[in-house]
């Protein structure tokens, strides 16, 4: 009995020393949210993860409100039915960081595809392929210079329309880092878009998969975060299959079709989601060789990339160095490191 009580207080003792502490228990939920499945992992006191709790669900109901294009009383379904008239818009900050985004990347990003988007059907997942005279008309209206901001007023030439599905999530993510009040969380905005708030409460980076995009069950790569976010675009993600040919969400603007660079996905990673987000959707549309140019063109941008093209090459940007690591049944794999 006695030996039971010592071993006890050793136990016990051993638990409280320094360096023998364990995590406490994370806060852990997921929450259906901007057309996806939502998780977080929230570690701080009981009162403060409560209160962080209640700020993501108020935070992801006000912004799936107001940046939605697909519910009728979306934000910018408002501004996509003013047929040519002005529009006040609540905050104008997104629309004014996304159009600097299109323009920086040349236009591979470009949120007026939406009309294309729709008719592919991807927004109510009635898939069809336009006839190529629809696909050239579309084509036609796809041009964010002609959006005209002014101050908090958003005008769009009429049969214009916007969508900033492209970036929404990962703006999302840096407004819930920024006020959930948390030093240590892992928020996981879904389809791949992932925002890490500090480091874990031992003190080590957040391990964040990188999805196969050939086996999208699996993770091929493994991406330490701290104050860092992550995001992928891959056609792997929202795509469907007609006549033997695969048809996926992210279009070329210079083509109103799915994007056809050779990439199957492009993961970013920034200390900004909103930038991960944009910026994985528009290098795909570039492809491996110029969204390698674009890395090394803009490194005031603060990002690095890994690179997944359909063959199967993998491709990554020297700054990962260290942060970078083959995930398990992938270690045999060659990873080229762009300069
Ligand atoms: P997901 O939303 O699945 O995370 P992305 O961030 O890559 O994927 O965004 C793709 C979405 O953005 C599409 O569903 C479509 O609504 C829109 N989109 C598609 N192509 C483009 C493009 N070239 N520029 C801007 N938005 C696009
Ligand atoms: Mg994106």
């Amino acid at each position: 009995m006695k030996k039971r009580l010592l071993c006890a207080l050793l136990a016990l003792s051993l638990l409280t020393l320094p360096g023998c502490k364990r995590d406490p228990e994370p806060v852990e939920f997921s929450t259906f949210a901007m057309d996806t499945m939502m998780s977080f992992t929230l570690y701080g006191d009981k009162e403060k993860c409560a209160i962080a709790r209640s700020t993501i669900g108020m935070i992801l109901s006000d912004y799936e409100a107001a940046l939605s294009a697909t519910r009728e009383d979306g934000g910018i379904a408002k501004v996509n039915r003013a047929d040519g008239q002005p529009v006040e818009l609540g905050s104008p900050q997104l629309l004014e960081r996304t159009l600097e985004l299109c323009e920086v990347t040349g236009g591979a990003l470009d949120i007026t595809a939406y009309p294309a988007v729709k008719a592919w059907g991807f927004t109510q997942e009635e898939h069809q392929v336009p006839s190529p005279a629809e696909l050239a008309e579309l084509v036609e209206k796809i041009d964010y210079t002609a959006i005209k901001l002014e101050g908090d007023t958003v005008t769009l030439p009429a049969g214009v329309e916007i969508d900033l599905g492209a970036v929404a999530k990962g703006y999302v993510g840096d407004v819930l880092a920024g006020q959930i009040g948390l030093t240590s969380a892992l928020l996981d905005l879904g389809q791949s878009t992932i925002t890490a708030v500090g480091a874990k409460p031992d003190g080590s980076p957040w391990r964040v998969g990188v999805v196969d995009p050939a086996r999208p069950g699996a993770c091929f790569a493994v991406v330490e975060l701290e104050d860092m976010a992550m995001g992928t675009s891959g056609g792997y993600q929202r795509y469907f299959e007609q006549d033997g040919e695969i048809y996926w969400h992210i279009l070329d603007p210079d083509t109103a079709a799915p994007a056809r660079s050779g990439l199957a996905s492009v993961t970013v990673a920034s200390p900004s989601a909103f930038l991960c987000d944009g910026l994985s959707t528009a290098l795909f549309v570039m492809g491996l060789e110029d969204g390698a140019q674009f890395w090394r063109d803009h490194p005031e941008l603060d990002f690095e990339a890994v690179f997944v093209t359909e063959t199967g090459e993998i491709y990554r940007t020297a700054g990962l160095e260290g942060r970078f690591s083959l995930a398990e049944g992938y270690e045999d794999r060659e990873v080229k490191v762009l300069e």
